[in-house]
């Protein structure tokens, strides 16, 4: 396809998670939620649940937020990330995210996952087995 991209995020901590949240609620920043809330959170082992990632303009060494008329987008990237099992922030209205969802939360809302996830956490269980 031609545009390449970047990872730019992948593992959070909690206060991370709360750091940016913090950010979005008072600062204007980037949709985000409080930590134990995101799929970013979880599995340090996995490098993370989740990842962002940019499309990438070599020309000015630079991202490129916004996508190209008629070329390579977001959703592109995405749809690729799920082929590879990934699932696809878009579908909640976060182009730039990629999660996984492990076999076990299928069937589940979003908040029984992260549910799932922070008692796994907090207990020390894998994630994703
Ligand atoms: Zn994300």
């Amino acid at each position: 396809m031609g545009t390449p991209f970047r990872i730019t995020s992948g593992i959070r901590s909690y206060s991370e998670s709360d750091q940016l949240y913090h950010d979005h609620i008072y600062n204007g920043g980037p949709q985000a939620v409080p930590g134990g809330y995101s799929f970013h959170n979880f599995d340090e082992s996995f490098g993370g649940c989740a990842y962002d990632f940019t499309l990438w303009d070599e020309t000015r060494n630079a991202p490129l937020w916004d996508s190209v008329p008629g070329g390579p987008n977001y959703v592109t990237v995405a749809k690729l990330g799920e082929v590879g099992g990934m699932y696809a922030g878009f579908r909640f209205g976060d182009e730039p995210h990629l999660e996984y969802h492990a076999p076990w939360t299928a069937g589940l809302s979003e908040g029984q996952i992260t549910a799932e996830l922070r008692r796994r956490h907090d207990q020390g269980i894998d994630p994703v087995a």
